[in-house]
C-alpha cells in the first residue's frame, strides 16, 4: 500500500464536504495502476455515485489551435459569474503526463486555475483510450459528488478521443474558426454530426464578417443533418475567446438545450445509455487485455501467425483454434 493512503471513508468524507485537497488525492488513486489502488478506488467510486450525477457535462474539441483553452478560459470564467462551480477536465491519450498532456500547462488557463470555484485536473495518462475514458469517467464523478454543477471535459480534434468524450457528456461544443474548409479545419463529418452547437471562435478584430459569414454557412449545412434523437436542432454561434465576447450565448444554449431534454426525456435516457454502454466497452476491453495477456495465448499466437502465412491455417481456423484454447483457461 502505498504510503499517505488514507481509508476509503476518509476521501468519501471529504469528497462530499467540498474538500478539494482530497478530491486531488482521491483522483490520484484513480489514476493509479497499483493493484491496492484499484480496491480503494472502487470502493470510493461505488460510495460516491448516489451523490454524482448532478450536473451538466459538456464536450469540447476542435483542432489545435482553435483556441479551447482560451475558450475554456473565459467560458469558465463566465459561468462562475453565473454562480456556477466548474470542473475542467481532458481526454488525450497520445500525452504523457511528463510531456505535457493538453490540460497540463495551467499557464494557458492561469486566471481559472486561480479560482476557489474552478477545478482543473490534466489528463490521466494511459496506454488506450478506454482506459484514460474510464479515469476521466470516474474523475467526473468524483466532481460531481464534490460540489461541481458543470463539467466542461475538453479534447483535442484528432483521432477517436471525440466519441469518449461524446459519450460521456450531454452536449458537445465544436469550436471552429472562419475562413478554413472542414478539410483543413481535420474535422470529419462525424465530428459536425455530433455537435450540439458549433462556437466559430475568434470571431474578432478583421475577423467579425468573415465568422459572421462562416455561422451562416455552417448553420445552413447543419440543417442537412437528420434530426438528432435529442429533438435538438444544432446551433452555431459567433465568438471571442479572447475578449470575452459571445460566452453568455453558449450558455444560453446550452440551458436552452437542458430545458428541452428534461421535458422530452432525452435527458435521463441518454444517461442511462451512457452507464450501459460505459459497462459493455469496460467488458470488451477488459476480455481484450485478458486474452492478450494470456501467457499460453501468447506462446501459440506467434506460431499460428507463420502458419497462416504458409498456407498451413485459415485466418478463421487459427482464431478459433485461440478461442478454444482461451475457453480452457478459464
Ligand atoms: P487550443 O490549442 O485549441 O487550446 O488553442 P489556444 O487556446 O491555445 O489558442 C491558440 C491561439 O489562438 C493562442 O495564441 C490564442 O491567444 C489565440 N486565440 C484564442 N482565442 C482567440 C480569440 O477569440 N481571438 C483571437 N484573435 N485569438 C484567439
Amino acid at each position: 500500500k502505498p504510503k499517505g493512503r488514507l481509508a476509503a471513508s476518509a476521501y468519501i468524507d471529504g469528497i462530499l464536504k467540498g474538500d478539494r485537497m482530497l478530491l486531488s488525492r482521491a483522483i490520484t488513486i484513480i489514476e493509479s495502476n497499483l493493484e491496492s489502488d484499484k480496491v480503494l478506488a472502487k470502493e470510493i467510486i461505488q460510495e460516491i455515485l448516489p451523490y454524482s450525477g448532478n450536473s451538466i457535462r459538456i464536450g469540447i474539441t476542435g483542432v489545435p489551435g482553435v483556441g479551447k483553452s482560451t475558450f475554456i478560459e473565459s467560458f469558465g470564467k463566465y459561468l462562475i459569474t453565473k454562480g456556477k462551480r466548474v470542473a475542467i477536465l481532458s481526454i488525450d491519450p497520445s500525452s504523457q503526463r511528463s510531456k505535457g498532456s493538453i490540460l497540463g500547462d495551467k499557464t494557458r488557463m492561469e486566471e481559472l486555475a486561480n479560482m476557489q470555484e474552478a477545478y482543473i485536473r490534466p489528463s490521466a495518462s494511459g496506454d488506450t483510450l478506454g482506459g484514460v475514458a474510464n479515469k476521466t469517467g470516474e474523475t467526473m464523478l468524483l466532481c460531481e459528488a464534490n460540489g461541481y454543477d458543470v463539467i466542461l471535459i475538453e479534447t483535442v480534434g484528432v483521432g477517436q478521443s471525440e466519441t469518449a468524450v461524446h459519450g460521456m457528456t450531454d452536449f458537445f461544443l465544436l469550436l471552429m474558426l472562419s475562413g478554413a474548409g472542414d478539410e483543413l479545419q481535420g474535422i470529419k463529418k462525424g465530428i459536425m454530426e455530433m455537435a450540439d452547437m458549433v462556437v466559430i471562435n475568434k470571431a474578432d478584430g478583421d475577423n467579425i464578417r468573415m465568422s459572421e459569414m462562416a455561422r451562416i454557412q455552417y448553420q445552413n449545412a447543419l440543417h442537412i443533418f437528420p434530426l438528432a434523437e435529442s429533438g435538438w436542432s444544432p446551433v452555431v454561434s459567433t465568438a471571442s475567446a479572447i475578449k470575452n465576447i459571445g460566452m453568455d450565448t453558449v450558455w444560453d444554449e446550452v440551458c436552452n438545450f437542458k430545458e428541452l431534454v428534461d421535458e422530452n426525456g432525452y435527458f435521463e435516457k441518454n444517461r442511462n445509455h451512457q452507464q450501459i454502454d460505459w459497462m459493455y466497452n469496460n467488458i470488451n476491453e477488459n476480455l481484450k487485455n485478458l486474452f492478450y495477456g494470456s501467457a499460453n495465448i501468447k506462446a501459440h499466437l506467434a506460431g499460428l501467425e507463420e502458419d497462416i502465412i504458409s498456407a498451413k491455417i485459415s485466418p478463421v481456423k487459427a482464431a478459433q483454434l485461440m478461442i478454444d484454447e482461451f475457453k480452457k483457461s478459464i
